[in-house]
């Protein structure tokens, strides 16, 4: 999984095309990321305590991570990160642009 939560992505194809925001949530086993903003779907709630009367609210739904692009932090510029093992074993992952680390 080369997109984890915190990450800006850019979304490359679907109904948001070109939209922007930050990884709200990652899912590595299904291969899928919230993103900020993007895929509102509707949501019928139960009333509850807090909100008695229920209704209907907007959240982010899943996206395939196919359909995102990381954005580097540094250079600002969408970017396929490249993975690098350190001495110690650890993995970072590195933009294959600028050469930072992400
Ligand atoms: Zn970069």
């Amino acid at each position: 999984m080369r997109i984890k939560k915190g990450d800006k992505v850019r979304v490359i194809s679907g109904e948001y095309k070109g939209v922007e925001g930050n990884v709200l949530k990652s899912f590595p086993k299904l291969g899928k990321v919230i993103v900020e903003k993007v895929n509102f779907v509707k949501k019928h709630q139960r009333p509850t305590q807090q909100n008695p009367s229920g209704g209907v609210v907007e959240m982010e739904a899943p996206i395939n991570v196919s359909n995102v692009q990381l954005i580097c932090p540094k250079c600002g510029k969408p970017s396929k990160p490249r993975i690098k093992i350190l001495e110690d074993k650890s993995r970072v992952r590195y933009c294959a642009k600028c050469g930072d680390m992400i």
